[in-house]
């Protein structure tokens, strides 16, 4: 594991004006309405979008293609205003993860998995989650408030800064995924915003296939972001029936099996192009891990074009969890294979810098607030 010193030029990059509109975090639709009550063309945003996220520039007197005037203007109406690097971790295995602190002190991460054909960017939603997932380490943390859209693409203009300073091939963000801290469909207006900006393509291009929401099963929030959006949707699945699902995952309770089945089913329908639906399973020894918990995976997910994640659990203190043998893992997948389904068993990545979600802000929160719970936890507040 390395500890990569933190460059305080980028960690404080950007100006900070009081009240003035932080532009990192608008769309092209905001950006556009931005330069329109300011009385410039629409173009504008397109103009500084690429400014901002393609060229990193952070700084309105370096955008030389705006006139003097409206830089002068910028610089007193807006600002471009990045997270705070405050730990840079560097995995044996390539990974790479960031603490990242907000303006009123709370800390997420953001992690970078890369692959042979691929670079994964995983990123945060909320600083801490409500969902109460009973062997996640964030949800152990409580809820204490959703990120900002800017708070959100950060994450990506940090990442995409700072791998591209090390001047390596296969070091490029190519997908981004929304498993990191927190429920994105529970801050729904500011993910779908972020989601706008990482597909835009004069910010970073991603395609519809390479951004991907993962969510616990909010249905309501399931049915609306599929009305307005392409992309890729994860379920955390977990359980096969209700009874173990109410434990595992409490917003089952208010969600049940039934429930989000048929709202899969429909996120399938409206999507434009054919897709399937990731599902998340976490193998829990002796919990969920058994051969008929398999079998009753199949019969749950018939008729949905399905690609099976199996994770191993990804251990932290006090979980009261312990992760499924390899052999257990194995039968299980093999179950589901030979019913056709498409099964990948996720490998475990940045162990040395405790990559496994919300480890490394749960350490931080936990040293000023021990025991301290941000809020009881609401279930369905779309
Ligand atoms: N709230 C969203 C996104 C964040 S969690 C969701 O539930 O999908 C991202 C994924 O990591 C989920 O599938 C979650 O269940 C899984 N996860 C959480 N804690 C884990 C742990 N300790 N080990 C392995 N996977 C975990």
């Amino acid at each position: 594991m390395q500890d990569i010193p933190v460059q305080t030029d980028i960690a404080t990059a950007g100006k900070t004006v009081p009240e003035a509109t932080n532009l990192l975090g608008l769309d092209r639709e905001g950006l556009e309405q931005f330069f329109l009550d300011m009385g410039e063309k629409k173009f504008r945003a397109t103009q500084v979008m690429k400014w901002i996220h393609q060229l990193g520039v952070t700084d309105f007197e370096d955008m030389n293609n705006l006139s003097k005037d409206l830089r002068r203007q910028l610089a007193e109406k807006a600002s471009i205003d990045n997270l705070e690097v405050a730990r840079d971790l560097l995995s044996s295995d390539g990974t790479r993860k960031w603490l990242l602190k907000l303006a009123d002190g709370n800390h997420i991460e953001a992690v970078f998995i890369p692959e042979d054909d691929r670079g994964t960017l995983c990123v945060s939603s909320q600083v801490g989650c409500a969902l109460d997932c009973s062997f996640c380490s964030t949800g152990r943390q409580g809820f204490n408030r959703n990120l900002t859209s800017a708070e959100i693409i950060s994450q990506v203009w940090l990442a995409s800064q700072l791998l591209e300073e090390e001047k390596k091939p296969g070091r490029k963000i190519t997908n981004v995924v929304m498993m990191g801290m927190g429920e994105p469909l529970l801050n729904f207006d500011n993910v779908v915003r972020a989601i706008r900006i990482m597909m835009d393509d004069f910010a970073y291009g991603l395609s519809k296939r390479r951004v991907t929401v993962s969510t616990a099963g909010v249905v309501p929030a399931m049915d609306r972001i599929g009305d307005i959006l392409d992309m890729r949707l994860a379920v955390s699945l977990h359980a096969t029936n209700d009874a173990l699902r109410d434990e595992l995952v409490p917003v089952n309770r208010k969600y049940p099996l039934k429930e989000l089945m048929a709202a899969c089913r429909r996120f399938i329908d409206k999507q434009n192009t054919r897709t399937r639906i990731t599902f998340e399973y976490v193998m829990l020894d002796g919990v969920n891990d058994r051969p008929e918990h398999a079998r009753e995976l199949i019969r749950l997910l018939k008729g949905i074009p399905t690609l099976m994640n199996l994770i191993p659990f990804n251990p932290f203190e006090a979980s009261g969890y312990s992760t499924s043998s390899r052999k257990a893992v194995a039968k299980f997948s093999e179950i589901l294979q030979n019913a056709g389904m498409t099964t990948v068993t996720r490998k475990t990545r940045g162990e040395d810098i405790d990559a496994a979600c919300g480890q490394l802000a749960g350490q931080i929160e936990d040293k000023s607030r021990r025991h301290r719970r941000f809020a009881e936890p609401r279930f369905g507040m779309e």
